[in-house]
């Protein structure tokens, strides 16, 4: 579905641990594993006054397809 972070409380509840990607103009959703993105350090700021739980990574990007749909725009 392409809605604000799947735009509900299920949140990902169905995929392994993963990160977002959305696109700021088609507001496409892509979901991403990283290892990199994993590997963050909590910061202590969180880590000392609450039980960390879970985290993702949220990107806002301009997607291929809609780069590609500009590019034809400023072309013509
Ligand atoms: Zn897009
Ligand atoms: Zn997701």
């Amino acid at each position: 579905m392409v809605t604000p972070i799947h735009n509900t409380v299920r949140y990902d509840a169905m995929r392994e641990h993963h990160h977002h990607v959305v696109c700021i103009t088609c507001k496409k959703i892509m979901d991403i594993e990283s290892e990199e993105l994993d590997a963050i350090k909590i910061p202590d700021i969180i880590a000392k006054q609450n039980r960390f739980i879970d985290f993702s990574v949220h990107f806002s990007v301009i997607c291929s397809e809609c780069l590609e749909k500009a590019k034809q725009k400023v072309g013509v």
